[in-house]
């Protein structure tokens, strides 16, 4: 069942808000009968041995624009140098276009279908639904977070089971890295896990000029050199009508936001081996979807299609002790892995009610299946808003796209190939009938979360 540990429950669950030493000796014999997982002989991990983890997700980052995923261009070096003690996930899908439905995939291991977080319909995460983080809590972990609100304002219900989540008002990662590192300064005696969150490469594209030199040379166009969303929105209205040169000007400037977004990344990373916090503790960098640049009608922009710019997102994990250092993974795996990743990872059980799996028998080649990854667009009023892929088939709107031939996604050939499409489809249904579908309360964001959500481009 989905339940929070955190809150008050009737029935077999309340012994969670037992004292913690008894809670560890039901540990060994309960956690079967709980969680549903498989037995586990082992103990949770007593809180001097257990390792930190850090989840960053940098919003709207596409794989396919950092160094260690294959650019040509300095956008990443930071990244790059983390990847060498990392395992890097060549092929990961996140679950929507879009921030609060895609990190509540992260954070529940559930499709959007059945966590029903949704800026759209303005629904918050529904209390019932169990979050990685609440694992955590209950297992002893302090946790943390540090975000850029808007859709990732607490009142969307991400902030279940955090001790704290702050939201700091800023746009760029040096901002949201600051307090984090003035956090774990002071941070209690026990591990940690700490969420990061931030928007410094979703638009508006407002970088630093000594980064944005790096990249734009030789520009002699009309456009400034701060992207606004008011830019965005008229050049994809088509009341702006781009010059030679322009598209390129605009993506640079969305390279430069990634290669500020990645110093403030390493002084992170310097942080924790200043502070002897790098071995013991285990990063996850990811994002939540990526940009589109004209691939298929619009640039500057997300949440309208579910074509591969918008869906395939870096995924890096760094380990404890950097095991499985050096690893790559070309098998196709998904943003709902990332919580059983990290409970396994941690000796926690993974909640029965999760929908993803565990990473590491890809990163030790115990695996090499690739995982069918369901998305779903977050338009409430619309019909054909889900999405199948597979790492050779991409179903959605009824197209089928061919990847292996048609990587592009440009020529629909379900017409030829009418088995694929019918056991996607099934696939889907599937997915979704696996799990309960929750739908938690509307709220209404007022005050700064409107300030945050206009100036990201969500409200006009
Ligand atoms: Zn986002």
């Amino acid at each position: 069942m989905c339940y929070d540990p955190g809150r008050s429950r009737p029935g077999a669950l309340a012994f969670f808000f037992l004292d913690m030493r008894v809670w560890i000796l039901l540990w060994a014999s309960l956690t079967g009968l709980l969680w549903g997982c498989s037995a586990k002989p082992e103990p949770p991990p007593q809180s001097a041995d257990a390792p930190n983890v850090i989840l960053i997700s940098i919003d709207t980052l596409r794989a396919d624009h950092l160094g260690c995923y294959g650019y040509g261009r300095p956008t990443s070096p930071e990244l790059d140098r983390l990847c060498e003690d990392s395992v890097v996930f060549a092929d990961a899908i996140a679950h929507a276009p879009s921030t609060l439905h895609s990190h509540a995939s992260i954070f529940t291991s559930l499709l959007p279908h059945n966590h029903g977080a949704a800026w759209q319909g303005k629904t918050r995460l529904a209390d019932e639904c169990l979050t990685v983080t609440e694992v955590a809590q209950s297992a002893g972990f302090a946790t943390g977070a540090f975000t850029g609100g808007g859709q990732m304002d607490k009142i969307f219900g991400l902030d279940q089971g955090f001790d704290f989540y702050e939201q700091p008002g800023a746009k760029d990662f040096r901002d949201i890295v600051r307090p984090a590192t003035a956090w774990l300064d002071r941070r209690p005696d026990k591990p940690f896990f700490l969420f990061l969150h931030t928007y410094e490469t979703h638009h508006p594209y407002e970088p630093p000029a000594r980064f944005l030199e790096l990249f734009d040379e030789g520009y002699e166009g009309e456009l400034p050199d701060e992207i606004s969303v008011d830019l965005l929105r008229e050049i994809n209205r088509e009341e702006h009508v781009l010059a030679e040169g322009d598209l390129e000007h605009i993506v640079n400037a969305y390279d430069a936001e990634i290669r500020s977004m990645d110093e403030a990344l390493g002084r992170l990373v310097a942080y924790l081996k200043e502070q002897d916090l790098y071995d013991d503790t285990m990063i996850v960098f990811t994002s939540d979807h990526g940009e589109e640049f004209g691939e298929h009608g619009k640039i500057g922009w997300h949440s309208h299609t579910l074509f591969d710019e918008l869906l395939k997102v870096p995924l890096v994990v760094k380990y404890p002790a950097q095991e499985h250092a050096g690893t790559k993974v070309s098998a196709q795996v998904r943003s709902i892995d990332i919580a059983p990743t990290l409970l396994e990872a941690l000796g926690l059980p993974v909640p029965e009610v999760f929908s993803g799996s565990d990473l590491t028998p890809l990163a030790d080649a115990r695996q090499s299946e690739s995982r069918t990854a369901v998305s779903r667009m977050d338009r409430q009023a619309s019909k054909d808003v889900d999405s199948v892929r597979t790492p050779d088939w991409k179903l959605f709107r009824g197209q089928l796209f061919d990847l292996n031939v048609d990587p592009e996604e440009l020529w629909d050939t379900a017409l030829n190939r009418p088995g694929v499409v019918e056991q996607l489809r099934l696939e889907l249904e599937d997915a979704v009938a696996s799990r309960e579908r929750y739908s938690g309360p509307q709220v209404v964001p007022k005050g700064a979360t409107l300030d945050e959500l206009k100036a990201l481009g969500y409200l006009q």
